[in-house]
């Protein structure tokens, strides 16, 4: 025997996340940047942003802090740093 289910907590759920929405635009802000990471000190070698913010790649061929932007641009392999912590080999 299959009862039909009732949706009703998620009914809810999203009722109070659109409230939420509306009574705090810079939560939903926040929430839309995940990559709001900021390497401080670092400077891209090729647009000479800096620091770069988000995601930052490095080039071991080149010796090159490459930012987000740019990294569509240079063609070698390209480590990518996903937080502040840099692991020197
Ligand atoms: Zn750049
Ligand atoms: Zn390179």
């Amino acid at each position: 025997m299959s009862k039909p289910k009732v949706d009703a907590s998620q009914l809810v759920r999203e009722a109070v996340a659109a409230e939420l929405e509306s009574l705090i635009p810079s939560l939903r802000e926040s929430m839309m940047k995940p990559q709001g990471i900021i390497h401080d000190g670092i400077t891209c070698s090729l647009c000479s942003v800096s620091p770069i913010v988000g995601a930052r790649y490095y080039c071991a061929s080149c010796d090159m802090d490459i930012c987000e932007s740019c990294e569509p641009e240079h063609m070698c392999n390209l480590i990518k740093y996903k937080s502040q912590s840099v692991v020197k080999a």
